[in-house]
Parts: C-alpha cells; structure tokens; sequence
C-alpha cells in the first residue's frame, strides 16, 4: 500500500499519493483555559497535500480497486461527495490519468467547485431535496445511475464501502500509536460516513481498551440524534444511519450546535493560527468539554479533518454568517459555551 508510514526514512516520493500521511499533531495552549492543565492535541489532517484526510481514503480505496481489476486504465471515478473525498479522488485520478465525476449539491461551497474543477474533476449536480431537506439520498442515486452507464467507470460510494474505514485502520490508528503509544486517554472524531471512527476504532480499541473514542456530529443529522433538521455544516453530519459506523465502539457522542462549531473555528484561527474546516470547530468544542469533565493531566487528542480554506466564503465569511443567522460567540466566553455543550447519552 502506497501511503507513507513516519517510519519511512527518505523524503523522496513517487507520486503525490505517497505524499499523504505523517501529519504533525500539534498541542491547543489559549484556545480553552482548559487547555492548560490538559493536553489537548489536535492531529492535523489539514496538513495532508489536499488539504484533508480523505485523501487518504480515496488513496488507499483506488489501490484496492485498482488491485481487483475493477479500476482499470482509461477508467472513470464516481462519487457522491459534499467536498473532501471527491477532492482526494479528484488528486488520485489526476496521478493516476482517471477520468472523475464528482456528485455535488447546493451545499458544496463554491472553494470546492472550484478546487474540484481546477484537478480536472467534472461535477455532475443534483437538486431533489428529500423530507430532512437533505440531497445525500438523491446524490447518492445519481452516483449509482452514472457508475452503471459509463463504461469503466468505478463507483467507490464512500457511504456503503465495507473498506472505507481501511485507510484508517491501516494508516490514521497507526500514526497515532506512533506518537501516543498507551499515553492516550481520549480520541475525538467526527463523524459522518464513520470510516474514521471505525477504521481507528478497529486497530486501536483491542490494542487500548481504556481508551475512550468519542463521537462527534452537528446538530440537525440523525447519526445520533433521532430528530432531523436543517443544517449548514459539511464534512460531518447525514440524513441517514451511516451502515460503515460502529455504534458499539464509541463511548461518548456529542452533537454540537453550528453556532458553537463555528465560534470555536474562529477562535482557533485567532488564538491557535490554525484556519481549519467548519467540523473542526464541533470536534474541539466537544473533545474540551470532555477534558472539563476529565482529571488534570488528561491526554485527549482530536481530528482535524480538513483545513479553512475551503470555507473562506461560508463560516469565516461575516455576511454568510449573517444571512444564515449565526452570530459568533466572543472567544473570552468560549469557556463558559464549552461547558454547557451536552454529551449525548445514548449514541446507539
Ligand atoms: N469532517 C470533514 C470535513 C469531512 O470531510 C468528513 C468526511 N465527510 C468528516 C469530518 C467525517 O469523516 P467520516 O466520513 O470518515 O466519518
């Protein structure tokens, strides 16, 4: 398998597929006050050459297809994707000379559009809302219909791939033992298809039994929370129970609310210089309200899955927040914001 492991000893890559992987995970200090007497790390995903750790995914998913023959030369990737997964592909197949149609709706931000089209991607868009006021389940259709029409072409549907959680097993779980080893108490991942969750869940829980995965989602998705609204936010969050999640290993689950999520990025970019993706912000107000409740001394570590850029005209955009009734919590009240964030008490 391609992806580096920090082991390797040389600089020196192939092709930019090999580039992804080995991120710096980085220690929070003014974010939360919480911050210092915990050791609250946020592994830096962002940091892979695309900007997000579904270039890993996607990576580590045409290998394999590729592999089985279904993914052949002058062959077409599919995918239904809000963003980052169909940028990973849209990296792969530009290495690799794929052709790659990427399912997009209104929610996919125009940064991505345009990220998308700049790889060579083509966007195909669907606009069938459905009862939640979500487009997944017609994306997802749409995906289908296209993979079976054009000849070579190879639907990887991130969704329903018993794989998708492979990359993280075999990459993202060991990355972390590398830096951490037993010296974890915590891990804080976001959640939507739940590649994330189960692969890392998959590799570390028999290895860590005291380690405590914590689930998190945007309020308004179903993954836990049975009452479906509607919400901004992508990366996390789905109109439906993702097939890939492993309930039974997730011990905690927090649903955070986009307000919060979004106060929390910004107070990131301003008192930690790290821009970062919209489910960023839920991931760290949910993985230090988890220290409050922790002993000092506490190591928890959490996922960054993507980086700001992408969200320059949406969530760091003061009008768009203002058009879609957000209004940013001050950063010295964030420690008062955090505390009063619910855990969710029956994730399963
Ligand atoms: N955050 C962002 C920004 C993402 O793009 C994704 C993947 N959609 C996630 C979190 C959740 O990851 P997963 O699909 O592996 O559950």
């Amino acid at each position: 398998m391609n992806l580096i492991l920090p082991a390797q000893t040389t600089r020196l890559r192939e092709d930019i597929t090999q580039a992804v992987g080995d991120v710096p995970i980085v220690r929070l200090r003014r974010v939360a006050s919480i911050c210092q007497n915990h050791f609250c790390y946020l592994k830096l995903e962002s940091c892979n050459p695309g900007g997000s750790i579904k270039e890993k995914n996607a990576t580590v998913l045409v290998n394999q297809a590729e592999e089985a023959g279904l993914l052949r030369h002058g062959g077409t990737i599919i995918e239904s994707s809000s963003g980052n997964f169909g940028v990973g592909l849209a990296i792969v197949g530009a290495a690799r000379g794929y052709r790659v149609i990427i399912v997009v709706d209104a929610k996919t931000t125009p940064a991505f559009r345009r990220m998308l089209k700049a790889y060579g991607a083509e966007l195909a868009e669907v606009s069938e809302v459905d009862a939640n006021g979500s487009m997944q389940k017609a994306r997802i259709e749409l995906a289908t219909r296209l993979a079976e029409s054009i000849p070579g072409g190879w639907y990887p549907c991130q969704h329903y791939n018993p794989n998708n959680p492979d990359a993280h097993a075999l990459f993202t779980a060991r990355e972390i033992e590398d830096a951490f080893g037993a010296r974890l108490d915590a891990l804080v991942v976001g959640v939507s298809t739940g590649g994330q969750m189960s692969g890392l869940a998959r590799y570390l829980k028999p290895r860590y039994p005291h380690l405590q995965l914590i689930g998190v989602d945007v309020k308004g998705s179903v993954i836990f929370d049975p009452a479906p609204a509607p919400y901004k936010m992508t990366g996390i969050g789905l109109s439906f129970r993702p097939p890939n999640l492993d309930y039974e290993a997730i011990d905690k689950a927090y649903v955070v609310p986009e307000n919060l999520a979004y106060s929390m990025c910004h107070a990131l970019a301003q008192r930690e210089g790290l821009l970062l993706g919209s489910s960023t912000g839920a991931i760290v107000s949910a993985g230090l309200h988890l220290a409050q409740q922790m002993p000092a001394g506490s190591r928890i570590a959490m996922i960054n899955p993507d980086r700001g850029d992408r969200y320059l005209e949406t969530i760091y955009d003061p009008e768009w927040l203002q058009a879609n009734g957000f209004t940013l919590i001050p950063a010295e009240h964030m420690d008062i914001a955090i505390e009063q964030l619910c855990i969710c008490e029956s994730p399963r």
